[in-house]
């Protein structure tokens, strides 16, 4: 017997008229690329957000076409997000970080048929152009009076562009499964993978977003993404947001401490999210001036391990910070370390180490670890295995990738390796590729990252291992100081002694100006790899 209720399809630009029509007054305030600030509202969006869908529809963009976005985090970005998924195209966002011939290999992989971009990209995408065939028209998120000269196919400025429309158009109907979005991997090894979004899942994935024990805002929050809509599905906040009619900040091109400070002081932002390398140039610029941001409730924390250091100075503040886990395969939301009974109770280190951890699945993601041969292994909070995950926002193929990525159960391997505890909280030990084979043991290069970071003079750190004749591999930590400081290796291995397993100490220490960081702000550790791949550790001479 089937159920009697309403077929009514998860489609994402239904999040857009709800928020128009329940929240429509709500503002959306971005730093412009051009330079001033912009404020609008959700109303608004959604009417030129409309005309986007009108624009592309007339330009004979189709179901299942992929237009691209290479666009900061303001109002223009958001309105083409909706604008191309409401007419069930595919909005592909590409991450401008990447090298030029990266972007070119992923607009060509997608097959993009519009590409739609900020000032800032125009240069780069003029030296590529001529190797993007598909690409049929630029638009440039400006207008008229910013346009510049380009040699890019038929530009356009994005005012003009939708200037030409009257916006009265209806969003397109199609199936809930209809692919809405589209990011590809950050391809650290190998080509890039592209991870195809449903309307279905990024609709789930907001309402898994919007648990309060997960990013958790609600219409009386004030909400600062500083986590590009281009990396992994914007962490969902694209959708979330504006479901909830969340009031949001845009930070537009300036991510640098200074800039992300005068936002959220003058907007008075209760919640943010962001990568670690974000977070240090926010702290740094507050501890240097002296700072504080009264208003600021909660700090989401991901994409990279958050140091402890890190939690604990947002604590010393009297801000929660809650480090989460996922991946562009999952939308990306896989686990938050919110404290659940009885660790809400928990004061000072206790309390850290719970948060540390990256914490439990909201309900919508199912985790397991194994062994290299799939058998589940125990959730003990000690034996590492291959992390897994399965769930409704969570990929089952790569697009236009013809291989099976699940195993038997219909389980997705994430390549990271972690430990679940007892109490259902995950801890990433390392990514399967950097995890240190020592003597047939595995070292956790992120737990010696996060504990040397803990030196006052240290500003960042990177473990990797280093080939040694009798156990394999020994770790080598890469330390860039804080600017003007000076520090012995005797000095921070010194600092590490006795807070890890005597057999996990770096053989040596090494330091560098800067460590080098993928297009998402992870640590390069291909990059340092082969910076060090003739290193001889000390204690491979004997
Ligand atoms: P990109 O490299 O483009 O950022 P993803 O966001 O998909 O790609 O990267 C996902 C990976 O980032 C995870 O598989 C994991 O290795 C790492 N990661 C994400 N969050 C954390 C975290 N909180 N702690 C440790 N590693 C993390």
């Amino acid at each position: 017997m089937l159920g009697l209720m309403q077929d009514w399809p998860l489609l994402c630009h239904r999040i857009i008229d709800h928020a128009a029509r329940i929240h429509g007054s709500q503002e959306v305030v971005s730093r412009s690329v051009e330079g001033p600030i912009h404020r609008t509202t959700y109303a608004e969006i959604r009417s030129r957000a409309l005309k986007v869908a009108q624009r592309l529809d007339r330009d004979g963009i189709k179901l299942g076409d992929r237009v691209a976005t290479i666009a900061w985090n303001t109002w223009r970005h958001l309105e083409c997000w909706y604008g191309i998924m409401g007419i069930g195209a595919v909005c592909h966002t590409v991450n401008p970080r990447l090298f030029p011939d990266q972007i070119a290999w992923i607009v060509n992989h997608a097959e993009d048929r519009i590409v739609i971009t900020d000032l800032t990209f125009v240069p780069i995408l003029e030296k590529i152009a001529g190797s993007l065939p598909s690409v049929e028209r630029y638009v440039v998120l400006t207008d008229k009076a910013h346009m510049p000269q380009t040699t890019l196919k038929n530009a356009v400025a994005y005012e003009d562009w939708i200037a030409e429309v009257d916006g009265n158009f209806a969003w397109k109907e199609f199936d809930e499964n209809t692919a809405a979005a589209m990011c590809y991997t950050s391809g650290t090894t190998g080509d890039p993978k592209g991870v195809l979004y449903s309307h279905r899942s990024n609709v789930l994935h907001a309402l898994m977003a919007n648990n309060k024990d997960s990013l958790g805002a609600s219409a009386s929050d004030t909400m600062l993404p500083v986590v590009p809509l281009f990396h992994a599905n914007s962490w969902g906040i694209a959708f979330s947001a504006p479901s909830m009619g969340t009031k949001l900040v845009m930070p537009g091109a300036k991510l640098d401490g200074a800039s992300v400070y005068e936002l959220m002081d003058t907007e008075k932002v209760t919640i943010t999210a962001g990568v670690p390398t974000v977070w240090l140039m926010l702290l740094n610029h507050m501890a240097n001036n002296k700072l504080s941001l009264p208003s600021l409730k909660l700090v989401v924390c991901g994409g990279s391990a958050m140091p402890r250091s890190m939690i604990k100075a947002f604590a010393d503040m009297g801000i929660e910070s809650r480090h989460a886990w996922g991946m562009t395969e999952m939308s990306p939301i896989g686990t938050l370390a919110a404290l659940k009974p009885p660790f809400d109770k928990l004061e000072g280190d206790k309390k850290l180490d719970v948060q540390q951890t990256q914490g439990y699945p909201p309900f919508g993601v199912e985790m397991k670890i194994t062994d290299d041969e799939g058998k589940e292994l125990p959730w003990d909070g000690k034996t590492f295995g291959r992390l897994k995950v399965s769930g409704p926002a969570v990929a089952k193929a790569y697009f236009r990738v013809d291989s099976n990525i699940l195993d038997k159960e219909g389980y997705f391997d994430t390549g990271d390796v972690a430990t679940i505890d007892e109490a259902a909280y995950m801890r990433i030990t390392d990514r399967s590729k950097d995890v240190i084979k020592s003597g047939g043991e595995w070292i956790s290069s992120i737990d010696l990252e996060n504990l040397a970071v803990g030196h006052p003079k240290v500003a960042e750190a990177a473990v990797i291992g280093i080939a040694h004749p009798k156990w394999d591999e020994r770790p080598l930590l890469i330390v860039q100081l804080k600017d003007g400081q000076t520090a012995t290796r005797e000095e921070i291995l010194g600092y590490m002694d006795g807070k890890i397993a005597k057999w996990w100490m770096p053989d040596d220490v090494t330091f560098v100006s800067a460590i080098p960081h993928t297009a998402t702000g992870k640590i390069l550790k291909t990059a340092l790899r082969d910076q060090f791949k003739d290193y001889t550790l000390p204690t491979a001479a004997a």
